[in-house]
């Protein structure tokens, strides 16, 4: 059995020569061990897409630590043996190298950690878990700043972010005298709709190929279509992606950010969250990219703010939360939800336009954008009522940037409530007017927003007022919500009931795939 120094283990999720784990690695007494396992594909069944990403992500990593001669094994989907976990390919290696210590970054989902730990308990080993150091905010800052607090908003967190980094500061205050642009944001287009709007191309190198020749053989069954790939897998396609943004698209994100258009996957969002979330990009890259371009003059205030919040407030913000509160998060279920995820989740087989839109170019890009995942397929769920377990397995198996850590509390908390108000200060509901004001798809759907009963009674629009209904007691007592519980109440008995009936009825047709 060969003795080494230490086993590193690098994880599909961390994917950076930045991390600290690569720092003063011996190249002839420590063994770098990557691994691409059946499990991860499998336990909640993976988009196509998401899986060729990661891997394909990762075979372009172990390249380059080879490149530079680093020892690895690299345990692949293509040999003889795949391994069923991360447990079973770890313990192959272990039975025949002997080492010191088991180097790891701390993992970005809970149950990894557990394993991780499992193993080295198993094999005797010492464990050392490093600080996942491409985050700008660590967990032990988290959970100190967050501790005795009743509720941990967003905001507050990023603005210390703001100042630690000094980022879009002037002295001690805020760039332009406001720490958040958010009112100037929120535009919808006009009927002629967003027009070009302009797309970088990446093209696929022969690791990809293989790997999408792998994905299609391997998990035939599995969701999803990898047709469409366009997703950076390496740093410099990843770097080009974020230039590209920050030259082309930075200029109208803010304006455009919350807007919806009917075949428009990608409208002014940057494509980067898989790439900072599997450590191609660090965020302190892209936050400096977007600063740097304000600061030229080339974007607005507004624009930048408004991008560089999302990756230094929410981004940091929904690690910690999840840290905080795992492993108990999870299973939280504060509306105590209890249907079943629609099928409709997975064939977008519906006459609900902007549902079938939305899980469309989800099952063919693995990406949808903010809005669309807050207030269409999100929102839906929470007024339909589906198991936050459930809806938040469909968004971590359909999505290529999911990764436990950042879409759990994105999910669980921030769309569904299932935290009841770690996330957000109130159930995030919306009737399909919101749909009809910030999208086109109304435009020519079977149902209408305005109308909550009767033949074209809009299903969003339905729900809404039945779960204002269902959960009156809960929102009375929220300040912001209770005008909405005044409107309910203003309907009177024959409507409420007329609305009651036609949900009851709408349900029946959802279960039965007919809506
Ligand atoms: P842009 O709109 O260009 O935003 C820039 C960057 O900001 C993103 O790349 C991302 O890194 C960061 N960001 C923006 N919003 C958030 C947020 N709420 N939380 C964390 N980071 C944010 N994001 C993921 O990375 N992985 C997920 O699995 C995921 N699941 C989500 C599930 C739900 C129900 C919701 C409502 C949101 C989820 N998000 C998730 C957050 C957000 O929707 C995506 O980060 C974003 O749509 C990615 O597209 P983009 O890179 O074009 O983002
Ligand atoms: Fe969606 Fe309702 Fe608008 Fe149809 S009418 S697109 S279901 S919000």
């Amino acid at each position: 059995m060969k003795k080494l120094r230490n086993l590193i283990l690098i994880l599909g999720d961390q994917l950076s020569e930045e991390l600290d784990v690569l720092k003063d690695v011996d190249k002839k007494n420590d063994l770098i061990v990557m691994a691409e396992v059946l499990h991860e594909s499998t336990k909640v069944a993976s988009h196509k897409m998401r899986t060729a990403v990661f891997l394909s992500a990762m075979r372009h990593f172990a390249e380059k630590l080879k490149e530079k001669k680093y020892q690895l094994i690299y345990l692949s989907l293509s040999d003889q043996k795949k391994f069923k976990s991360f447990n079973e390919a770890i313990s192959f290696v272990l039975t025949n190298y002997s080492f010191q210590k088991i180097l790891v970054t701390e993992p970005g989902e809970y149950d990894v950690f557990e394993e991780v730990r499992t193993i080295a308990k198993t094999f005797k080993l010492t464990l050392e878990i490093k600080t996942d150091n491409t985050f700008l905010s660590n967990k032990r800052d988290f959970s100190a700043y967050a501790e005795g607090k009743k509720q941990i908003r967003m905001e507050f967190f990023y603005r210390e972010m703001r100042k630690k980094y000094s980022i879009l500061m002037d002295g001690k205050d805020p760039e332009g005298g406001e720490w958040n642009y958010d009112q100037e944001n929120r535009k919808s287009f006009k009927k002629e709709g967003p027009g070009k709007v302009p797309f970088l191309d990446l093209k696929k190198d022969s690791i990809t190929e293989e790997v999408l020749t792998l994905v299609n053989d391997l998990f035939k069954d599995n969701p999803g279509s990898t047709e469409e790939f366009n997703w950076p897998v390496t740093h410099t396609e990843a770097k080009k992606l974020l230039d590209f943004f920050i030259k082309n698209l930075l200029p109208h994100f803010g304006d455009w950010q919350d807007a919806m258009w009917t075949n428009e996957a990608f409208l002014y969002h940057s494509r980067l969250s898989v790439a900072l979330n599997l450590k191609l990009l660090t965020p302190m890259e892209v936050i400096k990219a977007a600063e740097q371009s304000y600061k030229k003059g080339h974007v607005s205030l507004a624009s930048a703010e408004g991008f560089i919040r999302q990756i230094l407030g929410w981004r940091e913000y929904v690690r910690g939360v999840y840290f905080h509160f795992m492993p108990e998060y999870i299973s939280r279920n504060f509306l105590k939800a209890d249907e079943d995820l629609p099928p409709l989740y997975w064939n977008a087989k519906t006459e609900m336009n902007c549902m079938r839109d939305v899980v469309t170019q989800t099952m063919n890009f693995g990406y949808a954008h903010h809005i669309q995942r807050l207030m269409v397929t999100g929102l839906f769920s929470l007024l339909y009522g589906v198991r936050p377990t459930d809806i938040h397995q469909w968004y971590l198996a359909v999505y290529v940037d999911a990764v436990e850590w950042v879409e759990l509390p994105n999910t669980l908390g921030m769309s569904q409530y299932g935290d009841g108000g770690v996330m957000a200060s109130k159930p995030y509901i919306a009737s399909g007017k919101y749909i009809s004001r910030m999208s086109n798809y109304c435009k020519g759907c079977k149902y209408s927003p305005e109308e909550s009963t009767g033949p074209n009674a809009c299903p969003f629009t339905t729900f809404y007022w039945d779960f204002i209904r269902k959960h009156q007691t809960l929102i009375s007592k929220n300040p912001r919500l209770a005008m909405q519980v005044k409107n309910w109440q203003k309907l009177g008995s024959d409507k409420q009931k007329e609305i009651e009936l036609t949900a009851k009825n709408l349900r029946k047709n959802i279960k039965r795939g007919n809506i």
